[in-house]
Formats: C-alpha cells, structure tokens, sequence
C-alpha cells in the first residue's frame, strides 16, 4: 500500500513538474506591434541594374575547366560600369581569376573587419524547361512587381544589393570605422573549391581575421511549419556535411544461365536494405534545439511542453522528428542511396557491383565514423566469393566534406548573431528569428577558416513556395523584397558595431 503511495506522489510530482516548466517556458517572441522599417521601392535605374545582373548565364560546370568564362567576365564589367562609385572608393583582387574580394577602408584602427558575402554564379536553367518559364530565365525581365529569372532568388539579388546599399551609402559620404569586405565567389553552386576555399585561404595567408562573416542560407519563411503563423527568420548558424560513399562488391562473373544464389548485384542490394534499416542515431544539435526553443511558443500544447522538458521528452521528440523526411534530417545525419552500376550486359554476371549512397552529415558526426558505420553492417553481407560476410566490399568517399563548425547564436561569443537578430527585428517585427541548420551547403563554410561568427541569413520574406524557386522554374524576387533588401544592407553597414575588438 505505502509502495503504491508512494508510486503515485511521484507521479503526481513528475506531472506538476511537466506542467510547471511548460507553463513557465516563455520563448522570445516576435513584436507585431512595432512599425516595421519601411524601404522605398527602388527607382528604375537600380532595378534595372538587377535586371541586366541576371542577363549574364554565369554557369559554372561540375568539371571547373569547362566552365565558359566569358559571361563571368562581362558580369564583371558590367559591375565597373555600373557601381562606379564603389570601384572608385573599394580596391579589388581578383583571386583565382574569378573569386571577387572588394575591400572597402575604414576610418579607424585596430578594429577586426567585417564581410559581406554571395556568389555570382547561377546552377542552369534545366534543358527542356525553359517553355515553362513565364519569363526566359536569363531575361531579367520585370513584370508583375517581380524581377525574373537565375540568380534572383539565389543569388545576385544579394550581391548586387550589397553593391547598391555601398553605393548610396557613398554617396552620402559615409565611410564605415572598420575595412568591410565584399565578397563574390564564381563557383558556390558546384562546391566553391576554386572561389570561396580559395578565398579563404587569401584571407589567413594575409592574416585577416573578421569579426564576422554574413553570406545567404536563411531567409525570413511564412508558412513553412504547420501551426506557426509568425513568419520565421531563419538565421544559419551552422550547415550539414556532405559525402558520397562509393561501395563496390565483388562476385564470380560469367554466363547467367547458372547463377549462384547471390550475385555482386544482389548482395550489393543486400548493403543498401541493411543500411536503410539501420539509419544513423538522431540527436539534437545546437542549432536545431535552439530554433525549438524559439518557435516552440508559436506551436501546440504538446510540442510546448515536450520542448519546456526535453531532460524527459527528447526520445520522444527525436521519433516524432524521425517520422517525416523534413524533420528526420534535421536530427540526424541521412542516408540515400542514389546510384547503382553492376553488368553491363543482361546475360552476364557482374564480376563487380557499385552502390552509391549520399551522407548528408550532422555537426559532430564525421566522414569516418559513418565509414565505419557501413563497414559494419558490410560485416553482416555475405561476400559472393569467399562466402564470408563483410568481404569482398570496398568503401570509397568521394568529395568528403564535413558538417561545419556550428556559430554562437547570441551570447559573449556571438555579437554579431545578435546585431544581425536586432536589425531583423526592425525590419521584420512580427517575424521569429531563431537559429538553424542549413541543409544543403554554401559558401559560408569555407570562412570558419577565418572566423567563428560565420552567419547565413538573406533580409528577404517569402512564402516557402517562392523559396522553392531557387534551383527551380520562374525564380524570381518580388520588387518589395528587393528594396528592402538594398535598406537592410546600409544599415547593417551603417550601425555595424557589435564590438570593438
Ligand atoms: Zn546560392
């Protein structure tokens, strides 16, 4: 009787505890009640600037040598002629012949600098689409309050902004305290191997050490979780690994009139079920805790509490995360395998099979621990000639990037985060800015190299439909978007203060 009493006050205690912390989670939340800062729209002249940005087909090829220069090359003349100001006032270098590094002097000493970054080059626009754009994708045409066509939305529009911002900023006569550099890779869309790294590498070499750095990755997204009605501004603070593993599995060829039980084929889609069956441990990385933090407010009951009390419902928040391909990958690192090669005949056994599976990795998982995590279950495939498990494959990893390091969101360590969430909260008042993990990957993560508050945030507001024209049909940028953007750049110019150091 006691023991049951006993059993149900600590019930009792667990609720109220539950309870009492759900009650008293208060994330930050968005001030709808404030005037946002309103941009004016942007004359025809500066629209039409954007408009010719987007003219130029600067596609960069998978293979870097193949790429055609020669729009890159227009693309940077047209930038002399039309920000004349700025290549007046900024010194250029140009390194590896295409990566742009602008630097603008400031008027004091010893201040750490500051960069601005985007890159110039566009993915294509896909071979038998280009009927179904409303508008062609190289046009740059303006029609509907919109500017259409590659790069609008990813990502002149960031670039080109920047310029004008510094332009007007010029203009006025203004002259920032500390040097801010402007930045333009030519191959963010293909890794930034040739553009960004090498940048990167200039940076260190010469010894500069930013404050911090500001690239694209984040937007401020309506509609994007069910439940929230707050616009979210997603600020990327840290961005997902990347690696091809090649696995290849031996077997007896000849003819296929007397297979065995098992061809190279067969066992490697052995591999491939065993490692759909054994996804990689979920866990929550900083940046995806901090944004549950930030928007669990804006959700149900039950997320409230679950997120209020995650010492009790972690487990239970990473299989509700698991159930969907979205949220899956935000917790854990994703296994797909994407690519088969086997026999090039029907009647011959292949003497070899390849499997590719594509790793997309958390923060803190690594390249070789998921090598290692496939050996293993390798171990558990019978080899099609010894007979012996695990024998007979060799894993290869292919262009092996790992997860980037993760940026302060806030705190001692994190002033720019900070400055760049005030900013936001002028121009977007009734939008929830919070932490978050890029998925794909950008040029933002060759500047760890350089420094640790490395931001991936683009001051424009779209629904998650007009996000997914990016890399897509009929991209665009509403003029809206646009001006506000140019605004939103002088300011953080203007007011960049976040620390003396
Ligand atoms: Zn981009």
């Amino acid at each position: 009787m006691t023991v049951l009493i006993i059993i149900l006050a600590l019930i009792v205690l667990l609720v109220a505890v539950v309870l009492i912390r759900t009650a008293a989670f208060k994330p930050p939340r968005a001030n709808p009640a404030a005037a946002p800062i309103l941009a004016p729209e942007p004359a025809a002249e500066v629209l039409g600037r954007l408009s010719r940005a987007i003219s130029f087909p600067t596609v960069c090829t998978q293979a870097y040598e193949g790429t055609d220069f020669g729009p890159f090359e227009g693309f940077i003349g047209f930038l002399a002629g039309a920000f004349p100001l700025f290549h007046k006032t900024c010194e250029l270098k140009r390194i590896n012949g295409y990566a742009l590094v602008f630097c603008w002097k400031g008027n004091k000493t010893g201040l750490k600098p500051m960069i601005l970054t985007a890159h110039y080059d566009v993915v294509p626009v896909e071979k038998g689409t280009e009927a179904e754009w409303q508008e062609p994708g190289y046009s740059g045409a303006i029609s509907g309050g919109k500017v259409w066509g590659r790069g609008t939305l990813d990502i002149k529009s960031q670039l080109m902004a920047h310029l004008e911002a510094a332009e007007n900023l010029m203009r006025r006569g203004f002259q920032p305290a500390r040097d801010f550099y402007f930045i333009y890779g030519q191959d963010e869309e293909t890794g930034g191997r040739n553009g960004a790294a090498k940048v990167a590498e200039y940076l260190d070499e010469q010894g500069i050490r930013p404050e911090g750095v500001l690239d694209e990755g984040g937007m401020v997204v309506s509609g994007v979780l069910k439940g929230v009605k707050a616009p979210l501004a997603l600020i990327g603070v840290a961005e997902k690994g990347f690696c091809n593993y090649e696995m290849t599995l031996s077997g007896e060829g000849g003819h296929s009139s007397m297979p065995p039980v098992h061809t190279a084929l067969g066992n490697a889609a052995r591999l491939v079920t065993e490692i759909e069956k054994r996804p990689y441990p979920a866990k929550l990385t900083a940046p995806v805790e901090g944004m549950l933090r930030n928007i669990a407010g804006e959700m149900g009951f039950l997320v409230r509490m679950a997120v209020a009390n995650l010492w009790l419902f972690r487990p239970l928040l990473l299989r509700i995360f698991s159930a969907n391909p979205v949220t899956n990958s935000m917790v854990r690192s994703t296994f797909a395998a994407t690519m088969a090669r086997a026999s090039d005949a029907a009647n011959v056994l292949p003497q070899k099979a390849a499997v590719t599976v594509n790793v997309r990795l958390l923060p803190g998982d690594t390249v070789d621990a998921v090598e290692g995590y496939f050996r293993g279950l390798a171990g558990k495939v019978p080899g099609a000639v010894k007979g012996r498990p695990g024998t007979d494959i060799s894993i290869k990893t292919l262009v092996p990037a790992e997860a980037s390091k993760i940026s302060p969101a806030g705190g001692e360590t994190g002033p720019v985060y900070e400055y760049l969430e005030k900013l936001i909260g002028e121009f977007f008042p009734n939008a929830i800015s919070s932490p978050f993990l890029v998925m794909g990957g950008t040029d933002a993560r060759k500047y760890y190299r350089v420094s640790d508050q490395v931001y991936r945030f683009t001051p424009v507001l779209v629904t998650d439909a007009e996000k997914n024209t990016a890399h897509n049909t009929n991209e665009y940028i509403t003029i809206e978007n646009y001006g506000r953007m140019i605004l939103f750049y002088e300011r953080f110019i203007e007011g960049f203060d976040p620390s003396r150091g």
